[in-house]
């Protein structure tokens, strides 16, 4: 199987070489955000991949935004810091008006603009998004906006954040999911207006976020699209966000299996390679298989995405079984380092950290194997 792009991937990884692990364990010791990563990527127009050419961006299709993201994790880089910048804008292309998509399109793509806050997750409703308790109430010419976001990842590093809050009040009848919007919010404008935002520790360098809405004023021309139709909205976007984060995952699975094996050629213990131990070669050998399986599952999601489908279930299971390759392949490369695999100095305890979290986030693997249980093998609405 040839890879994708390969031009893009080359220059990718040329551009991820000029910051290795030491710049990322220096972050990781703070818990900084990669700003010089992002501009350098920023610069190079790499965020700006899936932008229209009328708009300032590249105008290449999903599968060149998933080339990009799996050389980044590949290359040992973190693409958490900045992804959302490429897909968030998304909802904005699909629905905002012609207006809206002039005055941030362009701003976006040339990175003059950060959007890449994305405040759905609340503390009380989780993953019932339907339950969400956020208000967005119109006055006039203005929402204010009242409620509270967690896990709203990179929003201090973003002038913008998409917004999903209730508009309508939930009524006997009306489905969960009915009555939300999305709304545009401009961070500098809100900052201090009623804009909180509070960084939360997590166990990786990943600048995500609380916030909290105290009658924050929004501009009622910043609703993207209709009101009440924010929920559909923001479904439309998460096959691509979903399909993005596998390719990821499988570059974090192929940078796992090479730093492994380089290692278990090189290590002679009991004057002998580890590598030759087949102890250590098949876990290797089985994270790969799984690997290489997950990456045509992703490329499957690319294919039907690109022939204009709405691939859920393809989507879906790229993110779960990319998600599954790259932790079972961290989990090997720890094995095969032995108590190197725990000293900082590796990286691979802080890439185990990072690809961890694919396994929760964006969707967690429950929900995953609900949908495909629900939706494709037509088994009763467990929840
Ligand atoms: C570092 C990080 C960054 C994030 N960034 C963002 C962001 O930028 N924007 C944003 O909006 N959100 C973000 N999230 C939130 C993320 O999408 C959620 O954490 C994730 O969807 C799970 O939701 P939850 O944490 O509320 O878990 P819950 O919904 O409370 O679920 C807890 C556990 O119960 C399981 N569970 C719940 N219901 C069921 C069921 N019916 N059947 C079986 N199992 C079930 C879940 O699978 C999970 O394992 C981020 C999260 C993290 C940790």
């Amino acid at each position: 199987m040839t890879e994708t792009y390969p031009e893009i991937r080359e220059a990718v990884a040329k551009l991820c070489a000029k910051f290795p692990g030491d710049y990322w364990r220096k972050l990781d010791r703070g818990m900084d955000y990669p700003q010089a990563f992002v501009d350098a990527l920023t610069e190079a127009g790499w965020l700006a991949v899936l932008i229209p050419e009328e708009y300032g961006g590249a105008g290449l299709p999903l599968s060149a935004a998933a080339a990009v993201l799996e050389e980044m994790q590949r290359a040992g880089c973190n693409g958490g810091a900045c992804h959302a910048q490429m897909y968030t804008m998304g909802t904005l292309l699909r629905h905002g008006s012609d207006a809206q998509k002039a005055k941030y399109l362009p701003q976006i793509a040339s990175g003059a603009l950060r959007l890449q806050a994305f405040g759905v997750t609340e503390p009380t409703s989780g993953t019932d998004t339907g339950a969400l308790k956020t208000t967005a109430r119109l006055d006039g010419d203005h929402y204010v906006i009242n409620g509270q976001k967690i896990w709203t990842s990179r929003a201090a590093q973003s002038d913008l954040m998409l917004l999903l809050a209730r508009t309508t009040p939930l009524a006997e009848g009306m489905k969960k999911t009915e009555g939300l919007s999305v709304i545009l919010v401009d961070m500098a404008a809100a900052k201090g207006q009623g804009l909180t935002i509070r960084p939360i520790r997590t166990m990786m360098n990943h600048a995500t976020t609380e916030v909290f809405f105290d009658n924050l004023h929004v501009p009622a021309e910043n609703l993207i699209g209709e009101e009440g139709r924010g929920f559909r909205y923001i479904l439309s976007g998460m096959n691509a966000e979903r399909i993005l984060i596998a390719a990821e995952c499988v570059g974090d699975a192929k940078w796992f299996i090479d730093k492994a094996v380089g290692y278990a050629k090189d290590r002679h213990v009991f004057g002998r390679a580890i590598g030759q131990n087949q102890g250590i070669q098949f876990p290797l050998a089985k994270a790969y298989a799984n690997m290489r399986a997950a990456e045509l599952m992703v490329r499957e999601a690319l294919a039907l995405y690109e022939a204009g489908q709405n691939p859920g279930a393809e989507a879906n299971m790229a993110k779960m079984l990319a998600a599954d390759a790259s932790f079972e392949a961290a989990n090997a490369c720890i094995q095969t380092h032995g108590g190197f695999g725990f000293a900082e100095e590796f990286d691979i305890e802080r890439k185990f950290r990072e690809t961890r979290l694919y396994q929760v986030a964006p969707i967690s693997t429950n929900l995953i194997l609900s949908y495909l249980a629900e939706h494709v093998l037509g088994l009763p609405r467990s929840y």
